[in-house]
């Protein structure tokens, strides 16, 4: 049975650096990946990275720019973190060989994005992602005495040992379907997201929400679940992300009769007010009647102003999107895009260092909840905050290593999640499909619990996700093979997007005001006398699977320097 001081889910962004973090500081790693680390959802991260390393910004501003965008719900004392310890961190990303665009005095270039009061994002023309994922890699490799890969390696349970502290996972080998115990003294969570719960969305098929219910099913509370981003330029075919990247380079949205409708929502930043503000303008331009394509259901967004060299140089990803995925040349028309579902700013409650509240259990990037997000993410943070909260998780449970003996993993809950794949294989083709179940899943979720939101919907949304939990429960899948086999991983999966969805429902109906990206329509007003404060989401302990129904309990925000007050771009 292989044991290791910190063993790390995931190797995106939050993962890696975790990884590179835990074995500089000397101890013994492990990092698991359902996919080979470089197919992570980071590699699509497009626009950029957020650092006041310009001479004249300051972390305090890009700091009050997140609170700001967190509509006053993010957690203070974090965001003073990751802002102040941000230029370091690109400067490190550049030392170790992220090749960041430069201008033409040889500085690094920064380009303007949503909600920031001055340029401040880092970039790699529209594959930021992909170049820092492939970095760190690099890095992983050259520890490779000290770090273990466990490459197409899928994780199926978090261990516990008797007193409740985590001490390792059982994962599936992919490619053999061998199943084994992995112990540790300490296991990072850095699962990403769960954007598949919404159909359609930008997040990659793999991005299906397993840390998130995986902690939620051991007992770590989850917090500001009900906070789902809708990001405001996705395709309208299929919600492919067009990146903010573009509007930062200077392309402006316009409804069918031509206008610039920002001025009407946002007149100061226009196309650069939040992500939440510049979606429900879009929404409601749609709601209105003036949309533009097949059933006015989309908006224009016109890059052709940006001059044609510059999008070539800066923005390449995206002209062969457009080419590719809408037909469109967006270097000489408009394109049509919506708002689609894109990132969830809640995840696993975690402190400043990453530390949950499951002993021996911490959680890194989109997965966690630190929270520096609140309501609204402002793009190009959260690349920031897998890199920050990934090093101090990796770094904080390589220190707590050095002191504690290895706990007692028992191998007995193996049998149990053998088992448990063996049912799924049994079950006779009398209930649905598994993609059937994730369909019906995915649209109820962008029906009912997107840009708009109300109680109605919510309860209708509630009701399908606990039918379809049931339904799970009897979902079949074709292959029965040991190799590759994906679709017995997919029915695996289905269950952790139905228990995030249900969480992402709950804490929804429980917030009863408007505030972020949760806007509703009964209570339109931000209501900070009874709703400043994170909606805390447990498992309750009874129930079928053992995992009972959500139980809901608050917990404070923490507010140092910047009072809430009304919030204008
Ligand atoms: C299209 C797109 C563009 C974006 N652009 C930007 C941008 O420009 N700037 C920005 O700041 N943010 C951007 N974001 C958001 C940002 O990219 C993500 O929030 C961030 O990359 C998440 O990183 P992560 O390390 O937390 O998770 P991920 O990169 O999603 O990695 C998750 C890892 O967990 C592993 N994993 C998951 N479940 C299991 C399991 N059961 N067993 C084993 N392994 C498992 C996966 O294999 C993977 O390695 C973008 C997001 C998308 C979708």
């Amino acid at each position: 049975m292989p044991a290791h001081d910190v063993l790390i889910i995931g190797a995106g962004l939050a993962g890696q650096r975790a990884a590179l973090a835990a074995a500089q500081a000397g101890a013994s790693v492990a990092i698991v990946s359902k996919v080979h680390p470089v197919r992570s959802h980071s590699v699509a991260a497009a626009g950029g990275i957020n650092a006041a390393i310009s001479v004249d910004d300051d972390w305090h501003s890009h700091a009050y720019d997140t609170v700001k965008g967190s509509d006053f719900l993010g957690d203070q004392d974090a965001i003073e973190i990751m802002c102040s310890e941000a230029p370091h961190e690109v400067m490190h990303l550049e030392h170790i060989g992220v090749t960041f665009h430069r201008n033409d005095k040889g500085e690094l270039d920064l380009r303007a994005f949503g909600g920031a009061s001055m340029k401040r994002t880092a970039y790699v023309a529209d594959i930021t992602g992909q170049a820092i994922l492939h970095v760190l890699y690099e890095q992983l490799m050259k520890h490779h005495e000290q770090v273990e890969r466990y490459e197409e390696w899928f994780v199926t349970s978090l261990l516990q040992d008797d007193s409740g502290r985590c001490c390792g996972v059982i994962a599936r080998d992919v490619r053999s379907g061998r199943m084994e115990v992995l112990k540790a003294k300490n296991v990072i969570l850095a699962c990403g997201g769960a954007g598949q719960v919404y159909s359609p969305t930008t997040n990659a098929l793999i991005v299906t929400g397993d840390g998130i219910a995986q902690a939620y099913r051991i007992g770590a509370p989850l917090m500001d679940m009900e906070m789902v981003q809708y990001h405001p330029t996705t395709l309208v075919e299929n919600g492919i992300l067009i990146t903010e990247g573009a509007r930062g380079e200077g392309a402006t949205l316009l409804n069918s009769d031509g206008e610039r409708f920002m001025e009407k929502y946002a007149p100061n930043k226009m196309e650069l007010a939040s992500r939440d503000v510049v979606s429900r303008a879009e929404q409601t331009e749609i709601l209105e009647g003036r949309g533009v394509g097949p059933q006015k259901a989309g908006i224009y967004l016109d890059i052709t102003k940006v001059p044609r060299k510059r999008t070539l140089e800066a923005l390449r990803e995206i002209v062969n999107i457009g080419k590719d995925f809408a037909g469109v040349d967006i270097t000489r028309e408009p394109i049509m895009i919506r708002p689609g579902a894109h990132y969830i700013m809640g995840g696993v409650k975690t402190d400043v260092n990453g530390a949950t509240s499951v002993e021996g259990l911490y959680a890194a990037g989109e997965v966690a909840c630190v929270s520096v997000h609140g309501g609204n993410r402002l793009g190009a943070n959260s690349l920031l905050d897998t890199l920050i909260f990934g090093r101090r998780a990796g770094e904080h449970a390589a220190a707590r290593a050095t002191s504690m003996a290895l706990p007692s993993a028992s191998e007995a809950r193996l049998g149990d999640d053998v088992a448990m794949i063996d049912a799924i294989l049994a079950r006779p083709r009398t209930g649905r499909r598994v993609s059937e179940i994730k369909g019906e899943l995915g649209e109820t979720m962008n029906k009912h619990v997107a840009v708009y939101r109300d109680e109605q919907g919510l309860q209708s949304a509630h009701e399908v996700v606990r039918r379809l939990k049931e339904e799970a429960k009897s979902a079949y899948v074709d292959d029965h093979g040991a190799v590759f086999n994906q679709d017995v991983l997919g029915a695996i999966e289905l269950g952790y997007m139905l228990d995030c969805a249900e969480a992402i429902v709950v804490g929804a109906i429980e917030r009863k005001e408007s505030r972020g990206a949760q806007f509703r329509t009964d209570y339109p007003e931000r209501n900070d006398e009874q709703w400043l404060k994170h909606i805390d989401i447990t498992a309750g302990a009874d129930g079928v699977g053992g995992v009972g129904g959500p139980r809901i309990t608050y917990s404070p925000v923490t507010i140092t320097q910047w009072q809430p007050e009304e919030r204008k771009y």
